[in-house]
C-alpha cells in the first residue's frame, strides 16, 4: 500500500474556509489511519467528509466544487491529482505520500519507493534504494552497529542483504563492482 505522512494540520487548518470539504479515498488511508483518526481530521478541518472508493480508479466523485471554499484530499499524490482533475477545481493534500509499504504489527515500513530501476534480483529481495536510508547501492556504510543502523531503528539493509545472499549460495554473485561483497 501507498505510505502517508499527515502535513502539519494546523497550517493547513489555517486555510479553511466557511464551507469546507475533505475527501478521503477509502483504500491507502485506512492503511494508515484508523477511522478515528480520519473522522478526527475532518473535525479540525471543520469540513464535511466524503469518502471515495480506490479514488485512482478515478470514480465519478458526485460533488459540486462551486458549494465549497476549499477542497482537502486526503488520498495518494495521484488520488489527489484525480480529484482535481475530475472535478477541475484546486485542492489541498493534505498528506504527503512517501513511499510504498507493508505493515507488520502496528508498524509501517517504507519497501520500495518506486525507483523505476528494480535490483531486488541482485539484493536478495530487499531494496537497498528504500530500506537502507542513505539509499546506498554499495553499503554498509561505516556507521552500522551490530546489523542496525545508525539513522533509523532498523536493521541495516545491506547486513540483511548479505545475510540473504550467502542463506541463497549467491554471495559470489553480490553485484560485483556495483555492489561490492562484505567480509
Ligand atoms: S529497487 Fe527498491 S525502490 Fe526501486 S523498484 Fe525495486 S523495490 Fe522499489
Ligand atoms: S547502516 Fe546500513 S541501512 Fe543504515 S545507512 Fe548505513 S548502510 Fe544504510
Amino acid at each position: 500500500m501507498i505510505i502517508l505522512k499527515l502535513k502539519n494540520i494546523d497550517e493547513i487548518k489555517g486555510k479553511t474556509g466557511d464551507k469546507n470539504l475533505l475527501i478521503v479515498c477509502s483504500l491507502c488511508p485506512y492503511w494508515n489511519f484508523s477511522r478515528e483518526e480520519v473522522e478526527e481530521l475532518g473535525v479540525k478541518l471543520d469540513s464535511e467528509v466524503v469518502k471515495l472508493p480506490a479514488i485512482c480508479n478515478y470514480p465519478e466523485i458526485k460533488v459540486d466544487p462551486e458549494d465549497y471554499d476549499r477542497i482537502y484530499v486526503l488520498a495518494c499524490g495521484a488520488g489527489s491529482q484525480v480529484v482535481s482533475e475530475v472535478l477541475d477545481t484546486e485542492i489541498i493534500p493534505v498528506a504527503d505520500t512517501t513511499g510504498i509499504g507493508v505493515k507488520i504489527g502496528d508498524k509501517i515500513l517504507e519497501y520500495c519507493s518506486a525507483c523505476g530501476d528494480c535490483v531486488l534480483e541482485k539484493t536478495a529481495g530487499i531494496c537497498p534504494i528504500k530500506r537502507c536510508p542513505k539509499s546506498l547501492l554499495n553499503g554498509p556504510c561505516g556507521g552500522v552497529r551490530d546489523g542496525k543502523c545508525e539513522v533509523d531503528d532498523i536493521d541495516c539493509a545491506w547486513i540483511l542483504i548479505d545475510k540473504r545472499m550467502k542463506k541463497f549460495g549467491k554471495w559470489d554473485e553480490l553485484i560485483g563492482t556495483r555492489i561490492p561483497r562484505l567480509k
